[in-house]
């Protein structure tokens, strides 16, 4: 089938598209968590004391010993077999962003032939798949290959169903056989004990006696794409890339503003509720759902959970909202940016500390002034992103993710923090030596006396920011829709931990004079007069900010990721996460190496697919275009009226473009003599991505000259409309 017949069968397609009949709807009560093997699981199948250590181990991080491992082993065999499992398998998160699991079985057979079935605690504890194929920065010689995954109580087992059949998913950390850490999964758990540890210091100074382990929370909301999977098939750009590399603007995008909040299509509807049930049915509490600004663009956001088991859910949630959108006939898209022109797609982070006996520590109640606790962590986190907002920006750097933020789109690439009106002001006033008085927001009034009057927020939200506070939590609004939450959590528990312990330290210093108010004010007037600087409530999205933050404030604006990574070679980033034991300047050096070498690869493979699909489709399509044109010309010979030959001429020259620019590109593709990744991130960032603009430039023009019925690839108002 040639191109264009692809794209015009999958138009006349889907006006014959149903939604896809699902079961009937469950009750969530019946559904809720049934493939998890959680905690209300364990405590009905182990005894009260093995269950009391499992406990402990999963509430607190304490150690589990060998035994109850073993007895933990038995009944989580017990419970999969009982679901139709013959297989388990650890899941584990390379530091690739994606997740990736080694299946093996249960089975086992004797001399006799016969199968049974086995798994004991030293098989639950430690995997051991080849390390060698996961990126590794340089942390392994290709030769030396071992690598183990070892289970993680602390996020609990869960049994992944197929139509045909289910597996033990036991989620996993993984590291080299040096011990060095592979994953994303191990700094987030040790960025959460510098935290805790932090944390205790200033709590117990502050005169806290009853302090319980700290841990961090994160709810993701996420932004996706739906394309129709028949038009997905004829666009190998989304298929490879997860992105048009091509694509004329559309008549109409977003300007209506039509989309955000607007009703759902049903088609849509029925998927999200296939695929929220199946959320259900892992313990994941989906928890709101809606359309996103641009057309084509949806939300969904869990409710939040501590951190390390959201991370695994959130990676977990990708992975299904894919299978499930196939299912209905739909690709989806986690690209940051899938469509030039109409807004990308990002994942804010939401992000708390707290614990059960002071709660959560962002929480700065109806009297902000006189919650102390609540000043300090808040001032640390000022700290933390004032003096680490490369740091920030590094972690959720990528080439998908510069799309979205530098100059195209927000949040932008310049880290500061909004704190709302009330809190700003507090702080502005500690700054100077005080704490002032807080308003609350008042009672809304709106002249209507038949609706209830309510409490107002304190502050309103900013969303140009891309780290705002939003009443209880932090928002990293700048993380990419296709990346795990974990880089940017462990970034925002480590610089916490750094914050908490320099407060400690002066805070120690400032109590020798007695009041624990007055030394919050000392400690925290030094702080803010150091950091106060990233502190802004303006519009993030104005050129004035632009000028304003670099030139006046001295904070980094960093477009790229060829600008953003180096920060994780920063002497003062080594160091932070040495003092904190989260990485080791050589795990810090690994993350570094792979995050470029993703840089490069994905850059390279845009460029190829635009060589590719440059050179085979629309090159042809422009050629048979202008051959019939001339034909027709030539054909016409003998009429009398002497015909327009300009548009004829308009895209010969494009063609002509078109090739030229894909020779420099080809030619750029081939350099390979780098003398180091800082080299060729800088050569992909400068060099391919503009030469791909200017090949999209011409093959662009010509989707805008070339008969429709032509065109071999579906368009822009296609893939965004149609449903
Ligand atoms: P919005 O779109 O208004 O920012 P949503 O309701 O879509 O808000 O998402 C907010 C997210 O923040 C949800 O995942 C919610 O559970 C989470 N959240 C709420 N409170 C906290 C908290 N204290 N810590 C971390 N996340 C939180
Ligand atoms: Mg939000």
């Amino acid at each position: 089938m040639s191109g264009n017949q692809a794209r015009l069968m999958a138009i006349s397609d889907i006006v014959n598209r149903q939604p896809l009949a699902v079961e009937t709807p469950e009750s969530l009560k019946d559904i809720w968590a049934t493939d998890v093997f959680n905690l209300a699981t364990m405590e009905e199948m182990l005894s009260k004391k093995a269950f009391k250590a499992i406990k402990k181990t999963v509430q607190t991080g304490a150690a589990l010993d060998a035994a109850t491992a073993d007895v933990v082993a038995a009944a989580m065999k017990d419970w999969a077999i009982s679901k139709g499992v013959k297989f388990f398998s650890h899941i584990f998160y390379p530091m690739t962003n994606a997740t990736a699991e080694k299946h093996d079985g249960f089975i086992v057979t004797n001399p006799d032939g016969n199968a049974i079935t086995e798994f004991t605690g030293s098989l639950l504890i430690k995997g051991e798949p080849d390390g060698s194929s996961f990126p590794n920065g340089s942390l392994r010689m290709t030769n030396a290959a071992r690598g183990y995954t070892a289970w993680d109580p602390t996020s609990p087992a869960y049994v992944m169903q197929t139509d045909n059949g289910a597996t033990l998913m036991i989620p996993s950390v993984f590291m080299s056989w040096t011990g060095e850490a592979l994953d994303k999964k191990i700094p987030l758990l040790r960025s959460n004990a510098a935290m805790n540890e932090a944390a205790q210091k200033v709590l117990s100074l502050m005169g806290e006696t009853e302090i319980a382990t700290l841990n961090s929370s994160c709810g993701a909301e996420q932004e996706y794409f739906l394309v129709d999977a028949g038009l997905a098939a004829a666009r190998p750009d989304l298929l490879l890339a997860g992105r048009s590399l091509f694509g004329a603007p559309p008549a109409k995008g977003q300007e209506f503003d039509d989309h955000y909040f607007g009703a759902i299509p049903e088609r849509v509807q029925v998927f999200m509720q296939d695929f929220e049930d199946r959320l259900y049915r892992l313990g994941i509490p989906a928890k709101t759902h809606h359309n996103e600004v641009a057309p084509g663009q949806f939300e969904i956001a869990p409710y939040f959970e501590a951190a390390n088991v959201a991370s695994d859910h959130q990676q977990l949630l990708m992975t299904l909202m894919k299978q499930t959108a196939k299912k209905h006939g739909f690709l989806c898209l986690l690209h940051e940016k899938p469509f030039a022109g109409v807004n990308g797609s990002g994942k804010h982070v939401n992000w708390s500390v707290g614990n059960s006996t002071q709660g959560n520590l962002l929480d700065p109640g109806d009297t902000p002034n006189k919650n102390l606790n609540f000043l300090l962590f808040c001032g640390a986190v000022i700290r933390g992103v004032h003096l680490y907002g490369p740091l920030l920006r590094a972690v959720i750097a990528s080439a998908a993710n510069d799309h979205r933020l530098g100059a195209n789109e927000a949040p932008p690439a310049i880290l500061s923090v909004y704190l709302g009106d009330q809190l700003e002001k507090l702080f502005m006033d500690i700054k100077e030596g005080a704490i002032g008085e807080t308003a609350s927001g008042g009672l809304m009034d709106i002249g209507l006396d038949q609706i209830l009057s309510f409490e107002r927020d304190p502050g309103d939200r900013n969303r140009t920011s891309p780290f705002a506070f939003t009443g209880n939590r932090f928002e990293f609004r700048a993380v990419g829709s296709s990346q795990s939450v974990s880089g940017p959590l462990v970034a925002m528990n480590t610089v916490l931990a750094d914050s908490l312990n320099w407060i400690a330290g002066k805070l120690e210093t400032a109590l020798e004079s007695g009041d624990k108010a007055d030394a919050v004010v000392i400690v925290l007037k030094e702080l803010m007069e150091l950091h106060g600087n990233v502190v802004f409530g303006g519009d993030g999205y104005s050129s004035e900010w632009h000028t304003m933050a670099v030139e006046e404030r001295g904070l980094k604006n960093i477009p790229t990721t060829a600008d953003a990574l180096p920060a994780l070679q920063d002497p003062a980033v080594i160091e932070l996460f040495e003092s904190t034991g989260v990485l080791t300047p050589v795990e810090l050096a690994s993350r570094f190496e792979v995050y470029a070498e993703q840089y490069v690869l994905s850059i390279e493979v845009e460029a190829k697919l635009v060589v590719d699909l440059g050179k085979t489709r629309i090159y042809p399509a422009a050629m048979s275009y202008l051959s019939s044109l001339t034909e027709t010309f030539s054909g016409m010979a003998g009429l009398s009226v002497s015909m327009d030959t300009s548009l004829a001429t308009t895209v010969g020259e494009n063609i002509n473009g078109l090739l030229a620019s894909i020779g420099k590109l080809e030619e750029a593709l081939a350099k390979h003599d780098f003398e180091s990744p800082n080299e060729h991130i800088c050569f992909c960032a400068d060099t391919l991505c503009p030469l791909m603009l200017e090949v999209r430039g011409f093959a662009d023009t010509l989707e805008t000259l070339v008969a429709d019925e032509l065109w071999p690839l579906p368009k822009y108002s296609e893939m965004l409309f149609l449903r």
